[in-house]
């Protein structure tokens, strides 16, 4: 079938339905196609907080915010884009409260506030509380509020509809998508007149991670092979707290309420590597720091994890402010964590990179203001780029909101003063999708998904993890070549049309390997270490030669290419931004 709508928005997590509520509330005709049920999505499994420096608990300036923003990016967040987030971030949460996110409170009846790593007051001197919650469901709220209004006021949802290809003009033009709708295994083609993808997360590229099942990274697939760059890929973050061989996440909120990590021999092992703010230094220090105190022989009884304690923080307030990891820890490990401490390694958390956008989530095709008419991306399959080389904890739902919101405005905006018809679609839309579906269908005798996407998972864990080397990283990218052909090749059991997830399975493993590509090879060009991009054989940051942004085009084939973007500085104005070594 052919759907038309002004805005089609792809993802229903919270940067999508935040950019839908505000198209529409902008006059437009709005469409969010999500290949979840949006209640399903990433975002509902947000835990530990937002962050906005409301001030509630204590002092606290969002300038102070946008200080550890860019300090957190190890210097390569576009300081213009965090100066705006950071100020809108006070006033889109007081937003968020009036369409009815249930935060807790503090005993004054304010939106409660707690600490989170490598948030400080004045530039660096303690930890500040400034991560609002909903006690450690924060996402959840917040995905069920926006539902809840998106819904109120008339945005037009596409449930379990997953997107196979961005539609162009010929002078490249976005102006529509095809999806498969999974219940029924039809095509369609939703014709507009602007596109954004919302489509989240891809830790599943790795073996252990906190991702969702759906954390395939689509968007960026799709992007990639539209001859649209994407920027930063090297930089993926790994979540120090993770519980152990399973990779669920236990919230930096832990930590923030007190908890501490010890290794083998019982020490606090981060008063050595953060003394100032110790458990609470960013995620980039902490999980690199877990790492050294494993290779080194302190990892619990040898094996590889170390212990997060929460045996001082007290029943209530595990039950209380951290009912969610508590029973997490407790269900999954068996560890009560009021009486024992939890064992926890690193886990595969958040993409700082994707697909290139200014502040108003308008995608770029490689200079700055050189826009794709119709595109736009926001979330974080977006690099706008806030997060540089680490993310901040809480600064991801924060990004959400304040640009899903933005873009929303913008595309709304655009439809009210430029009054454009749409770009004519090209002739049969959906043959590249159905001719690509057929051919999976057809091939005989393959290896199954699960087993390449296994190899793929274990050969990026092994050679683009927390530590890198020139040799893991060529390792994996031999390997990568290998599984390209071996995912082209898989077969699917189930041929039918209703509900063939088998089929969507191969798929996204095609989007898996473009994608780990951009990772690992981004991450081999990059000689230096910086953030969550860690180089063995190049430990130091090195300013003169990288403080620039990776843009990564590809053939699809195994062929790309690289070019480097400039990160916007705004030091003239605000000097403490200038780049400094990085101590916590
Ligand atoms: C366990 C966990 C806890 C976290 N806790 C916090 C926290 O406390 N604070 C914080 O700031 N951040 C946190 N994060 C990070 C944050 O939750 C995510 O970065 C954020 O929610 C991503 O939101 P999003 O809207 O970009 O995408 P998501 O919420 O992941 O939604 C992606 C959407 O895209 C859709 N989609 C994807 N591909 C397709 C396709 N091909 N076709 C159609 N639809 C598609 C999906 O259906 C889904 O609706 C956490 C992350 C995890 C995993």
């Amino acid at each position: 079938m052919l759907f038309n709508h002004d805005v089609v928005i792809v993802g229903a997590g919270g940067a999508g339905l935040m950019a839908a509520l505000y198209a529409k509330e902008g006059g437009a005709d709005v469409a969010v196609v999500s290949k979840l049920h949006p209640l399903r999505s990433h975002t509902g499994a947000a835990q530990g907080g937002i962050g906005a420096a409301l001030a509630n608990e204590e002092e606290d300036h969002w300038m102070w915010h946008a200080f550890d923003t860019i300090k957190g990016s190890d210097y390569i967040g576009d300081q213009d884009a965090i100066l705006i987030m950071c100020q809108d971030a006070p006033r889109t949460i007081i937003e968020l409260e009036h369409y009815g996110v249930p935060f807790s409170r503090n005993k004054q009846g304010l939106i409660s506030q707690r600490r989170f790593g490598g948030h400080t007051r004045n530039y660096g001197e303690s930890a500040v509380r400034r991560a609002c919650h909903a006690a450690d469901r924060t996402g959840h709220a917040i995905l069920h509020t926006l539902y809840d209004q998106c819904t109120r006021k008339g945005v037009r949802f596409y449930d379990e509809f997953q997107v196979l290809d961005l539609l162009q003009t010929p002078d490249g033009t976005v102006n529509g998508v095809v999806a498969y709708e999974i219940l029924s295994g039809d095509l369609h083609t939703f014709h507009a007149k602007h596109v954004c993808f919302a489509t989240g997360g891809y830790g599943r590229a790795f073996q252990t991670t906190s991702n969702a099942h759906a954390g395939t990274g689509d968007g960026l697939a799709l992007t990639l092979r539209a001859g649209i760059p994407l920027e930063d890929m090297e930089f993926v973050q790994f979540h120090p707290t993770g519980l152990y061989r399973l990779g669920i996440l236990i919230t930096e909120g832990a930590r923030g309420e007190g908890g501490i990590l010890r290794n083998n021999s019982g020490e606090r092992f981060m008063e050595r590597y953060a003394p100032t703010v110790k458990d609470l230094a960013p995620r980039d220090l902490i999980s690199q720091a877990i790492y050294k105190e494993i290779r080194e022989g302190r990892g619990i009884n040898g094996e590889p994890y170390v212990y997060l304690d929460m045996t001082h923080v007290g029943a209530d307030i595990l039950e209380k402010k951290l009912p969610e990891i508590t029973t997490f820890s407790r269900t999954y490990l068996g560890v009560d964590p009021v009486t024992q401490p939890i064992p926890i390694a690193p886990t595969c958390h958040y993409a700082m990179g994707g697909i290139p956008t200014d502040y108003n989530g308008q995608v770029e095709k490689g200079q700055r203001g050189d826009f794709v008419q119709g595109f736009y991306a926001a979330g974080e399959c977006a690099c706008v780029s806030i997060h540089g080389a680490n993310r901040l904890g809480t600064n991801s739902l924060t990004d959400l909101v304040v640009f899903g919101r933005r873009v929303g405005m913008h595309m709304a905006e655009r439809l009210r003063t430029e009054g454009r018809t749409k770009e004519p679609l090209i002739a049969d839309p959906e043959k590249r999708t159905r001719e690509m579906l057929d051919g999976i269908l057809a091939r005989q005798d393959g290896e199954n998904v699960a087993t390449v996407r296994a190899d793929l998972q274990d050969s990026m864990m092994k050679g683009v993890s927390v530590f890198r080397t020139d040799e893991t990283l060529t390792e994996a990218l031999s390997d990568l070549k290998t599984l390209r052909a071996r995912a082209r090749a898989t077969t699917v059991r189930d041929k039918g049309k209703r509900f063939n997830t088998d089929l969507l399975d191969a798929v996204e493993l095609q989007h898996m390997v473009e994608y780990a590509e951009a990772i690992a090879a981004g991450a081999l060009r990059r000689t230096e270490s910086r953030g969550a991009h860690s180089r063995d054989d190049y430990p130091s940051r090195d300013d003169a030669a990288w403080l620039k942004h990776t843009l990564y085009w590809s053939n699809g084939e195994g062929e790309y290419r690289f070019a480097d973007k400039p990160v916007t500085m705004k030091t003239d104005e605000f000097p403490q931004f200038k780049p400094k070594e990085r101590k916590y």
